[in-house]
């Protein structure tokens, strides 16, 4: 292991071993922030508990982005590294999504002389549906591009098309009654079944698929069903497609009720903005070059995953987001390389200090 790898290593395993599910990343911020502070680099927090720093420099500012919370489960990470690559001790993730991001940025920020101005962001409660970047301070910030540094993809990938996400909760309203007498009572079960007969959740094609992830009701095998509540959610690449198939799930829920005399009601849940940037976008061959610099090939991807990237453009911020070798993550399987924290790293360093932006 050469001694830049040792180093980025060492970052990312005392970052591991600080507990930060979602909601409680309190000490990994202060890490962060007490890391930057030795470096002579001032990090603030905003009232959210997301971590901002300003690097001053040249050419048009950049914001690169990780986020600091992991997934469950997440305590008391014991790290092992075997033959390059680190892993858990099998009872909990890694937390490499998305702590290798951070261990990366960090260590570029320190070793590689970086010379444009640079905005870091980390943020909190990404994992719950990006909460963090959705209530990030934005006065704190002044860049219009940024990088997102959390897709599940090898180092060279970036995730050039991001889906548009509607997630739902919905009620359907029946009748009660005693099982004995079906006839005087509404089953908003039956009907959950009628509804989902036709709105077959799954893979709608290429570029679109739905879901319904969660069901509640009922109580009693001789009690008619009065009330059953589910949620679920309809991603596509395109934003059309999106609004076709919200539509085509309300016009199912509402002819099932309505000929069952039942009722419902529909609540948007999350409405997450996505993204489709051209090879040719000045941004995309901006971020194509540093990693050609940096010793890679680039591959250009559609994810049927949001990141903090979504959210950011929604802002207004141009945003994407790229892959930095991690694998099988929100699993206890999750990995990922040395050499992939340190490649990264050399991404990010060209990019601090490469062609310039626009
Ligand atoms: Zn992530």
């Amino acid at each position: 292991m050469t001694k830049q790898e040792k180093e980025v290593l060492k970052i990312f395993l005392e970052l591991v071993k600080i507990d930060s599910e979602s909601g409680n990343e309190k000490k990994v911020a202060d890490f962060i922030i007490d890391f930057l502070k030795e470096i002579n680099i001032k990090a603030k927090r905003d009232s959210y508990g997301n971590v901002i720093a300003k690097i001053r420099g040249r050419g048009e500012s950049l914001i690169l982005i990780a986020h600091m919370d992991i997934v469950a489960p997440g305590k008391g990470i014991k790290p092992k590294v075997v033959k390059g690559v680190v892993k858990s001790d099998g009872r909990t993730v890694l937390g490499a999504d998305d702590k290798a991001g951070i261990a990366s940025i960090l260590f570029a920020i320190k070793n590689f002389n970086n010379s444009r101005s640079v905005e870091l962001v980390f943020t909190v409660e990404e994992e719950i549906g990006c909460k963090g970047a959705e209530n990030l301070d934005y006065r704190m910030t002044e860049s219009k591009q940024a990088v997102v540094i959390d897709s599940t993809a090898p180092v060279g990938y970036i995730t050039v098309t991001s889906p548009f996400i509607f997630s739902f909760s919905g009620e359907i309203l029946g009748k009660g009654g005693h099982a004995r007498t079906p006839e005087e009572g509404v089953n908003a079960i039956n009907i959950f079944a009628e509804f989902l007969n036709k709105f077959k959740p799954g893979r709608i094609n290429e570029n679109a698929v739905s879901n319904i992830g969660a069901v509640v009701g009922g109580n009693s095998s001789n009690v008619i069903c009065d009330n059953v509540k589910f949620k679920g959610e309809i991603r596509a690449f395109d934003k059309k497609v999106l609004e076709r198939e919200r539509k085509r799930l309300k016009f199912i829920l509402s002819k099932a009720t309505r000929k069952n005399q039942a009722r419902f009601k529909l609540k948007t849940e999350r409405l997450v903005r996505g993204y489709n940037y051209k090879k040719s976008d000045n941004l995309i061959r901006f971020v194509a070059g540093g990693i050609k610099k940096a010793g890679f090939e680039v591959n250009y991807q559609k994810r049927m995953g949001g990141t903090d990237a979504n959210v950011f453009c929604e802002k207004g911020i141009r945003a994407l987001s790229i892959g930095h070798g991690r694998r099988n993550v929100h699993s206890i399987r999750e990995s990922i390389a040395v050499s992939d924290l340190l490649g990264t790293a050399k991404v990010i360093g060209k990019l601090c200090r490469g062609v310039d932006l626009v």
